[in-house]
């Protein structure tokens, strides 16, 4: 099979046993004679990988019962807009903490519906750093607080995310969600795009209090409002079944190698290989991240030059290592190394920085 090393940042690497499964019952779903994606979303087959796919969110992210959880089209994207036209007003403020491009897209969009406030802004360290939490001064009639866990260009990742005491505490976690626990006395509300961690594209993860639902404003088109999804089991209108499906398969697979503790230790394992490989090449690789807000999950770091850069972004393609650019607005190079990547990609990665080094370094 010529599978290769998927280091792309989204959509990107799922468990090859998942595509492998996915394959086998794409043309007839366990023996009804037709694809799971022709079959009715009121269907009873279709219900149990629907349903089954929201039980094992439950079960792994241990999501307590006063939580609903909901899938919902439009990715995290749609997520920037819909929670302000939510849960904001045009005389009420929420806080957004900018670590970075996502956080600031969330923040672009809550502005055009209420009164957005900054309350700390990394863009003039140029996002390499989390910041602590006493630089965090929250507006106490805020209703909500923005944080987004893991910022996929930039590559700082929240370590422990904040405590924001009686404001709801609202996490875009796209790109670590999975990969980490949830600590939900902490967390109102996380959404999540799926096509980083857990399925293709198509669809946002949304895990919201029942309280926080029940605020959710009821005076607007059908389809932003959560209570409505919530109520209808993300059944409301036709679900993009195929995302789901996927995210279903993914989740079983996760369960069955050991859930979020396994999960966890080859994240580390495949995170510390890297900057390990970073830090100790006598500043030929160097992060442009601080220490302690290190990404997990996307790791990004820079070379001498740019002709360098584009030369090992060229080279590892040859060899099978792929997506490994930076992203456009920021540059250098990125791995994205997601729960799905194993931990021989990274090994194989680390192997093809050591030999670039001593050819060109
Ligand atoms: C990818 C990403 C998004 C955007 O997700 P879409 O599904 O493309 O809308 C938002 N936030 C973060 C942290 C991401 O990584």
């Amino acid at each position: 099979m010529g599978r290769i090393f998927n280091f792309s940042a989204g959509p990107s690497i799922l468990p090859v046993e998942v595509l492998e499964e996915a394959s086998r019952q794409l043309v007839d779903y366990n023996n009804s004679g037709m694809s799971l994606i022709e079959m009715s979303h009121r269907g009873k087959i279709y219900d149990e990988v629907h349903s089954g796919a929201i039980v094992l969110v439950r079960e792994i992210l241990q999501v307590p019962d006063d939580y609903e959880i909901i899938f919902i089209q439009g990715g995290a994207t749609l997520q920037f807009g819909m929670v302000p036209m939510a849960l904001l007003t045009a005389d009420s403020s929420a806080d957004f903490v900018v670590t970075g491009t996502w956080a600031k897209k969330a923040y672009q969009d809550a502005r055009l519906i209420g009164n957005a406030q900054i309350i700390w802004d990394g863009a003039d360290e140029k996002y390499r750093r989390i910041p602590s939490i006493d630089e965090l001064s929250l507006h106490d009639d805020a209703v909500y607080v923005h944080i987004c866990s893991n910022e996929t260009i930039d590559g700082i990742q929240w370590q422990q995310l904040p405590d924001t005491g009686g404001i709801p505490l609202i996490v875009d976690m796209s790109s670590d969600i999975m990969s980490r626990p949830v600590d939900w006395n902490k967390v109102s509300m996380l959404f999540a795009g799926t096509q980083k961690n857990l399925a293709p594209a198509g669809m946002a993860l949304v895990i919201m209090k029942k309280s926080l639902v029940g605020k959710a404003r009821k005076d607007i088109p059908a389809y932003l409002r959560y209570d409505l999804h919530a109520n209808e089991n993300s059944l409301y209108n036709t679900p993009p079944t195929f995302t789901v499906w996927m995210t279903n398969l993914t989740l079983h697979w996760l369960k069955r190698i050991g859930g979020l503790p396994e999960i966890e230790k080859r994240r580390d394992r495949k995170a510390a290989m890297l900057y390990d490989a970073i830090d100790n090449s006598g500043g030929y690789y160097t992060s442009p991240v601080d220490k302690n807000s290190r990404s997990t999950m996307n790791v990004v770091w820079h070379m001498p030059d740019e002709q360098l850069e584009n030369k090992f972004v060229n080279d590892a393609e040859k060899e099978g290592l792929s997506g490994l650019k930076g992203h456009r607005s920021v540059g250098g190079l990125r791995a994205s190394i997601y729960n799905a990547m194993p931990v021989e990609g990274v090994q194989t990665l680390v192997e093809f920085m050591h030999r670039f080094m001593e050819k060109h370094g």
